[in-house]
Parts: C-alpha cells; sequence; structure tokens
C-alpha cells in the first residue's frame, strides 16, 4: 500500500487506494484535512493539526504553521515574515522552536501516517508527497527527507497540478491536451499549465506567488474590522483568536451574504461584533483576484498559449470555494471551470492515485475507457476469434496470423465481430471485408489482421497479405466502444446461459474440422500401404470411431475419437515426415 499525501502550506491530508478505490482518510474527529500546525512544547512535546491550533490562543509562539515555505531554504534568503521566530544554525539552515524544517514537517507527516495506519490496521511505510510544480531540488529533497524521517520510503515527489489533474481524470484527455490548474491555497497561488503527451504530464510554465493566498485575505478583514472599531495594540494571544475568526467568516462568505465576526472577552472584557456582508468581502479580495490573474496571464504568455488552446482549467485550493475566485476565473479563461472534485482534496486524490497507479492497486482506474465486449473475426467453421477481450483497456492493440483454409483460394472474408459468443452467428457484426491474395495452396497463404482501438474508441481493423505486404483496413467508428450498457448485459447474460451448449458447439466445430483434415489424409496412406500391420488395425478402428462420431455430431466422442486418431498415426506420421526429408535430401544432392 502506498500512501498518497498533500503536504500543504496550510493544510494536509492524506489518502489510499482501498479495495480498487482512492479514499482520503479521516481522523477521530471525522476529518479528512488536518491542518499543517505543529505545536512544539517547553518539553519537547508535540501535537498536530487541530489540537495544534487550539493551542494557538495559549501559546501562538509555540504553534508552527507554514513550515512549507521554509523547506529546502537558507536562511539568508528567507525576506519575508515568518508567523513565528526564525535562528539560523551554524550552516546557515532555518531552525524554528530549535528544530529544522524537516523535522517539523515529518511531525505532521507521522501524523497522517499515523491516521491512515488507524484506520486501515496496517503498518504502511510508502508514499507518495506532492511539491509545488516550482520546488527546484533542494525544496524537493527537503521533502522526500521529511518522509524519511517520518518513517515512510518516499516512492515519488509528484507535482501539485499533476495531481490535481489527475485527480480530475485528466490524464484521460486526448493526445496532447494542453491543461492549466489553477491552485489558490492558504498561503500561496499556483498557475501551472501542463501538456499532456503519450500518458505523461509535462509541465510547460508555471506561474505564481509564494506570499499570496487566503490568509492574507483573512489578514485583510480583520484589519478592516479593527480600524472600523478603532483597535490597536493587539496581544499575540488575541490576533490569532481574531485571525482565526475572521477566516471562519470568510468561509461562511462563500455560502452566505452575510455573517457577524464575533469574539467575546478577547483581551479582558473587551470584545467585538460586526457584521460583515459578503460584497464588503469582495472589495477586500479584489485586488487579490486581480493579481491571480496577472500572473496567469504571465504564465499563457510564458507557454504562448491562449486560453482557447487549453483544453481544460481545473480549479484546486481552499480559497477557490469563494465564488468572487471563481468568477474570477471563469472571466479570464473564458469558460466555466471544472468544480467536479473538492478544491482541498483533489490534491491528495491525485496523489493517492499516482500511489495506487504505481502499487499496482488501481488498474481498474480506467474502467470506463475499456472495450465493453470482446472483438474478434468469424474463422474457419464459424468459429468466433477473440483478438481483444471485453474490458481490455483503450487504447489497445491486438494481431493474429491466419491461413487459407482451402486449396487455390484467393480471397479471405475478414468479418468484424463483436460479443461474448462462441459462434460467429451469435454475435454482431461491425463490418466485413476481404483481404484478396495470389491463389495458393491450403496454409499457404499468410493474413496478419490487427485490430487498433485509439483513445476516441475508434476501431481500425487492419488486414495484410504477408506475402505482398498490401494492407486492407477499414474504420469502425464508436461501435465498438459505445455500446448501450443494456446490450452490453444482454449479451453477457446470453453468453452466460448458452455457456454450455455454445462451448460443445465450439468443441464440436474444432474437432470437426480436425477430423475433415486428419481422414482424407489417413485414406490416402492406408491406400498406399505406408503403415505397418501393426498400425494398421488401431489406425482403421480410429478412423471408422471419427466417422462414426461425425454422424453423431456428439462434441466430445468426437473430440476422443480425433484424439484417439491422432495417436494411432503419430509414429506413421513421423516416418512420413522423416520419408520426405529423405526424398528432398536425396533431390538436393543428385542436383549437386
Ligand atoms: P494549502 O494548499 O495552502 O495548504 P488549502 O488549499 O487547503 O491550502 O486552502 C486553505 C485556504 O482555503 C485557507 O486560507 C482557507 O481559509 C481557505 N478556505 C477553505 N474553505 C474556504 C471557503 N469555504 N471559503 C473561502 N475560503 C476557504
Ligand atoms: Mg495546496
Amino acid at each position: 500500500m502506498i500512501l498518497g499525501i498533500d503536504l500543504g502550506t496550510t493544510n494536509s491530508a492524506v489518502g489510499i487506494v482501498d479495495s480498487g478505490f482512492p479514499i482520503l482518510l479521516a481522523d477521530e474527529e471525522g476529518q479528512r484535512i488536518t491542518p499543517s500546525a505543529v505545536w512544539i512544547g517547553e518539553n519537547g512535546e508535540i501535537e498536530v493539526g487541530r489540537k495544534a491550533l487550539r493551542r494557538r490562543s495559549l501559546e501562538p509562539e509555540r504553534v508552527v504553521t507554514s513550515i512549507k515555505r521554509l523547506m529546502g531554504r537558507r536562511t539568508a534568503e528567507l525576506g519575508e515574515n515568518f508567523p513565528v521566530a526564525v535562528t539560523s544554525s551554524n550552516e546557515g539552515l532555518p531552525l524554528v522552536l530549535g528544530k529544522s524544517p524537516e523535522e517539523i514537517s515529518a511531525e505532521i507527516l507521522r501524523e497522517l501516517r499515523r491516521i491512515a495506519e488507524w484506520r486501515m490496521g496496517v503498518e504502511i511505510t510508502k508514499a507518495v508527497i506532492t511539491v509545488p510544480a516550482y520546488f527546484h531540488d533542494a525544496q524537493r529533497a527537503a521533502t522526500k527527507r521529511a518522509g524519511e524521517l517520518a518513517g515512510l520510503e518516499v516512492i515519488r515527489i509528484l507535482n501539485e497540478p499533476t495531481a490535481a489533474a489527475l485527480a480530475y481524470g485528466m490524464d484521460r484527455l486526448g493526445e496532447k491536451s494542453r491543461i492549466a490548474v489553477y491552485d489558490l491555497g492558504g498561503g500561496t497561488f499556483d498557475l501551472s499549465i501542463l501538456e499532456l503527451q503519450d500518458g505523461v504530464f509535462q509541465v510547460l510554465a508555471t506561474h505564481g506567488d509564494t506570499q499570496l493566498g487566503g490568509d492574507d485575505l483573512d489578514g485583510l478583514l480583520l484589519t478592516k474590522i479593527l480600524t472600523s472599531a478603532g483597535i490597536t495594540g493587539l496581544s499575540l494571544a488575541a490576533r490569532a483568536r481574531l485571525m482565526a475568526e475572521a477566516e471562519r467568516v470568510k468561509m461562511a462568505l462563500s455560502e452566505q451574504e452575510r455573517a457577524v465576526f464575533r469574539v467575546p472577552f478577547y483581551e479582558g472584557s473587551r470584545s467585538i461584533e460586526q457584521e460583515i456582508s459578503r460584497a464588503d468581502l469582495e472589495e477586500l479580495a479584489a485586488p487579490w483576484i486581480a493579481k491571480t490573474q496577472r500572473l496567469c496571464r504571465l504564465a499563457l504568455a510564458d507557454a504562448q498559449l491562449s486560453v482557447e488552446q487549453l483544453s481544460a482549467v481545473v480549479v484546486v485550493g481552499g480559497s477557490t470555494r469563494m465564488p468572487a475566485v471563481r468568477r474570477g476565473v471563469a472571466e479570464l479563461f473564458k469558460r466555466e471551470p471544472d468544480f467536479s472534485q473538492h478544491p482541498d482534496e483533489a490534491i491528495s486524490l491525485g496523489a493517492t492515485i499516482q500511489g495506487g497507479v504505481l502499487s499496482g492497486a488501481l488498474r481498474q482506474i480506467i474502467l470506463l475507457d475499456v472495450t465493453p465486449l470482446s472483438l474478434g473475426i468469424e474463422t474457419f467453421g464459424g468459429l468466433m476469434n477473440v483478438l481483444i477481450p471485453r474490458n481490455t483497456t483503450i487504447p489497445c492493440k491486438a494481431g493474429e496470423l491466419f491461413t487459407n483454409a482451402a486449396d487455390g483460394q484467393a480471397a479471405m472474408r475478414v468479418r468484424v465481430l463483436q460479443g461474448e459468443r462462441e459462434m460467429a452467428k451469435d454475435n454482431w457484426e461491425l463490418g466485413t471485408f476481404d483481404v484478396p491474395f495470389a491463389p495458393s495452396a491450403k496454409g499457404q497463404a499468410r493474413v496478419g489482421v490487427q485490430f487498433k482501438i485509439d483513445e476516441n474508441g475508434i476501431l481500425e481493423a487492419l488486414a495484410r497479405d504477408i506475402a505482398t505486404g498490401t494492407d486492407t483496413v477499414i474504420q469502425i467508428h464508436h461501435a465498438a466502444v459505445n455500446v448501450d450498457d443494456a446490450a452490453v448485459e444482454a449479451m453477457v447474460s446470453e453468453s452466460v446461459k448458452h455457456a454450455f451448449t455454445d462451448m460443445a458447439e465450439r468443441v464440436f466445430t474444432e474437432a470437426k474440422l480436425k477430423a475433415e483434415e486428419l481422414l482424407p489424409a489417413v485414406d490416402a496412406v492406408l491406400a498406399q500401404g505406408l503403415a505397418l500391420d501393426a498400425e494398421r488395425g488401431e489406425i482403421e478402428a480410429a478412423a471408422a470411431d471419427v466417422r462414426a462420431a461425425l454422424a453423431a455430431g456428439a462434441a466430445n466422442p468426437l473430440k476422443a475419437a480425433v484424439q484417439r486418431l491422432d495417436l494411432a498415426t503419430e509414429a506413421l506420421a513421423a516416418r512420413l515426415v522423416e520419408l520426405a526429408m529423405d526424398a528432398a535430401l536425396e533431390r538436393q544432392l543428385a542436383g549437386n
């Protein structure tokens, strides 16, 4: 089992593929999102997530948030201010409360691992962890190290926009699709443009702001409230409480038009109560949204793409729950973005899917893109010869070599069939074509038949005359993949219902073909007196058995009789081959 982990700046989440399904795992409180917060007590005790945030109003200086910002960076390059005090190690690396960013991130990962193991009831030691597309090597390496400190083998570091695209199923778009992923979280904004080619995502361009996210809006909202209430000089602890309330009000305004900001006794006897409307919030958010739009334009320019050239726009990050943000995205990309996924769960879901694919637990993920029924061609005797079995994932390709059944035959009819029945006549015909070849002795002409289904479900049946390399091709649109559910069900249940008789019919046909080939050869050999006296009796008896079984039309007796005849003529056949080889050798020697 491989965990899929979104180790976010503000929030983290973990998932796993369980019984073929990717699921996110909820903690004891039923929450699938764990705040990326770590409380480090004076004696080194640790609390993670909501438990850590609850300590904020008591010990704000001991609660570390946004640690992701420090990952893989040197103290000297940290321009911005950080929520808690940062010191520097002798090597010039940042330390928070005496711990490295990797160690603190490891605490979050350890908690996610604990939740997963508790939910699944087994030890889990492998993970896929996501990082922003712009993370450089040192930041990726630091993330990997954090995983290792938490006892996890990091199987893959996955780009967040790629994870989002996986969650939305964008990996199944047609060839060469381009996708924009707009990710507005708590502390950062990213816009990535991905190109999907041959099943692999490549980042074409990425732009963003590591200091732009929902937290800023909470700050702007709080400043507005404090200004209008004439409040100044807050303690760190009081500020933490007011910020939490600002965030709650902001989130409420995504659902409703008005909300009340209310914090009783935030400092001594002081309380605040103020009503805020969605319009107030949107006024504050407008410049902030415009900034994300500018960054999107930069990324598009970098990738040299216009919005019309994008196949899809995927929206992730908790802040995209805000209606104004959604409008901003729609306006810029001139389309309604896809909101089918939970914005704050899509990345961990994508990581989980990637983990499932890597562990082999998720082979069924593309079940939608499968052949609903088997595809094949009719072969001699009216049998169905399956080339692509049902439930094969597409795109796919399969082929087989066939030969002519009769002397002097100059063409082969290829009937493209769909269905689960053993006999061609019981399946559906999708198309027919003839493959011409030079008149040939039985078994001499060789025709290769290949079926290819592309990602759009178009079946191409190709037949090649091996001798000349001439191809005959037909295309069958959609019929191969777009079959009505009820029809598929009917076909499958028919095949189950008739399984026994169908099988008997197939066995009989196959044995009959074999008998029709064997009997004339045996008769000829016997007529020429090539059989030894010792064999002759058994061969004649076996041949009579085959004729009787053929006349009776019974599958299993015919199969047994053919086997008996085969066995009786085995030694004779070997001698005939030897004789033929000797004769050929002699002819060759005589020729030289
Ligand atoms: P990150 O990727 O930075 O870890 P998330 O994608 O989880 O963060 O987004 C967290 C941000 O989303 C926070 O600022 C939070 O306030 C904001 N958010 C979550 N839900 C809502 C909502 N319903 N309305 C507005 N903002 C929200
Ligand atoms: Mg995120």
